[in-house]
């Protein structure tokens, strides 16, 4: 926790209650929707509940708000888990809210008791038609006077599967005239035939959302129960039932969610992307889920950082891509291991070194000592970056040019003799000369250049893929947007350079090594990435790249 920050109102009220004696610990909880991979708005939400717990000496649940068995499988359960505990939290508890069906269950029956649920046999046309509008108060349905007795039997019968989707529904008797749409007798229970990935076959009823999470919240002793702001309407229902029931008072809280410039943050909207093969599954590189930043490289104290950084505020806005981007940099120039690779090789032959002649070199990890160095073998043939040749020199040009000297990084100081073109004209081979007296570490030349520019051996070098990301949406906003959002994608987010080559130290690195390439960003080792076929994400540039309408790689 960063000491100076002001309190975020969620402190503010969680500070007060402590002082004020009415929890003597707090307790939160994290509730994904297992229908889909979490994304970096979740990240927000997991970093908030699970910071206040750690903050506060509190506890903060997983819970699994899995009420609605047709849009929810086990796989997206596991990716939740791995996905949290990735990010560095450890939950309390793990739970499910159909852990609680036999409770809720009897929740609903105990309402019935009370008068104050009804079974009602209206379809969900005729229930929207009665429910009004904000200005014109709803009718009652004809249910509505039904029985305490006859409302328990239908419930008990509609839990039996006696009725068939949509025939029956559960209500909560409140006001048809409220000014506030969701206390108009809102639903309860639904019948759904469908199978449920953890409870099977054993429920055709299903609380609604309204139903299942205040409860759960209030089963599981949670003190402040945090969600995104369209909840603010639910909360007068929220805190109703909890009331009425007369079970432990948890207390809802809303904070505005993440949204973020290039990309959409919308579960739905990203399994349509996926679905409909736009990306190559929920853990793409360029997709805002954690997965996808994970395997881009991006690092979990990165994104806990950045989600730090934008607090936690009362008003929906629009956060700026490059803000996470900025927090990753830093982090990655902390932590990553500094190599070279070349993106689009050409070929350099030192005209004067030894054929068959070999050296190792010594060339640092990192910024500081502390990272240690390593061995890079230097040889006559090496591979350089074809952007670093100019036929003719430009102005301020300090790289590589017929007559120009540059230093090979940890290696020597060369000079430009010449160059081969091929027989199209384009530049297969440069020549060079290398001076014996600069080497790195050992020069005593007194010669200066002013650029240094990345190598490697040709003969020691190992064949890369290297898979260059750009935004996957071409507007900051697809929603302020004309049409669909699909209507936005980048068709140039990925370039794939299939003929790179790399250092040889790079082959011990795992998925977790964080590698910056020298002058052309930070990389990581992609899952698909083999022994004979080295695979690279480039996670991000060195410098912000993005500038408003100009768009580089
Ligand atoms: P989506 O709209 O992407 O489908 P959701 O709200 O339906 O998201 P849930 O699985 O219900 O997804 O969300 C779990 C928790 O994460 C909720 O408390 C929700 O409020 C929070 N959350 C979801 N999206 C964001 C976001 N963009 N910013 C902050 N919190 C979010
Ligand atoms: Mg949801």
């Amino acid at each position: 926790m960063s000491e100076e920050k002001s309190l975020n109102f969620i402190e503010e009220i969680i500070e007060a209650d402590l002082a004020e004696g009415k929890y003597t610990q707090i307790y939160t909880r994290f509730p994904p929707e297992p229908n889909g991979y979490l994304h970096i708005g979740h990240a927000k939400s997991i970093c908030l509940n699970f910071g206040l717990g750690i903050k506060y000496g509190g506890k903060t649940n997983l819970r699994f708000d899995d009420t609605n068995p047709v849009k929810e499988d086990t796989e997206y359960v596991d990716s939740i888990k791995e996905d949290v505990q990735w990010l560095g939290f450890n939950w309390q508890k793990e739970v499910y809210a159909s852990d609680y069906f036999e409770q809720l269950y009897e929740m609903a029956v105990a309402l019935i008791k009370k008068g104050l649920a009804y079974v009602d046999d209206l379809s969900a046309e005729e229930i929207a038609t009665l429910k009004g509008s904000p200005t014109v108060p709803g009718m009652d349905s004809p249910a509505r006077g039904r029985s305490i007795e006859e409302s328990l039997l239908l419930f008990s019968e509609m839990k039996a599967g006696k009725y068939k989707d949509g025939e029956k529904v559960l209500r909560a008797k409140i006001d048809m005239a409220a000014t506030n749409m969701h206390m108009r007798d809102p639903l309860l229970y639904r019948i759904k035939h469908a199978n449920h990935h953890r409870t099977g076959d054993a429920w055709c009823i299903y609380p609604m959302y309204d139903f299942a999470h205040g409860q759960s919240d209030s089963i599981e002793n949670i003190t402040h129960s945090i969600c995104t702001l369209e909840f603010i309407p639910h909360r007068e229902l929220y805190d109703w039932l909890i009331e009425r029931l007369e079970i432990f008072p948890s207390k809802q809280y809303e904070f505005a969610r993440l949204n973020m410039t290039y990309t959409v943050m919308s579960k739905r909207k990203l399994l349509q992307l996926v679905s409909e093969g736009h990306v190559q599954g929920w853990d793409d590189p360029r997709m805002p889920t954690i997965s996808g930043m994970r395997r881009r490289g991006f690092t979990a104290e990165s994104i806990r950082t950045f989600c730090d950084k934008i607090g936690v505020a009362r008003r929906e806005n629009m956060i700026d891509f490059s803000l996470l981007e900025f927090c990753l940099r830093e982090d990655l120039n902390k932590s990553a291991l500094r190599v070279m690779g070349v993106l689009e090789p050409l070929k350099l032959i030192i005209t004067n070194y030894p054929q068959g002649q070999t050296e190792e070199l010594i060339s640092e990890n990192g910024p500081d000592d502390a990272y240690g160095t390593r061995i890079v073998p230097f040889s006559k043939i090496l591979w350089v970056e074809r952007e670093d040749f100019m036929e003719v020199a430009a102005k301020k040009w300090f790289r590589l040019a017929p007559g120009a000297m540059v230093r090979l990084k940890s290696a020597y100081i060369i000079k430009c003799d010449g160059f081969t073109k091929d027989a199209d004209g384009n530049i297969s081979e440069i020549q060079c000369s290398y001076l014996p007296e600069t080497k790195s570490g050992n020069d005593i030349s007194g010669i200066s250049v002013k650029g240094t520019i990345h190598w490697v051996s040709a003969q020691h070098a190992l064949p890369a893929e290297v898979r260059l990301y750009d935004r996957l949406f071409k507007v900051e906003n697809t929603a302020s947007e004309e049409g669909d959002f699909k209507d936005y994608i980048n068709e140039d987010s990925l370039k794939i350079i299939s003929n790179a080559w790399v250092e040889p130290s790079l082959l011990t690195g795992t998925t977790a090594t964080r590698y910056q390439f020298l002058r052309k960003g930070y990389f990581c080792i992609d899952k698909d990435s083999a022994a004979d076929k080295l695979v690279f994400n480039r996670t991000v540039t060195l410098k912000e790249a993005w500038s408003k309408e100009v768009k580089k790689n």
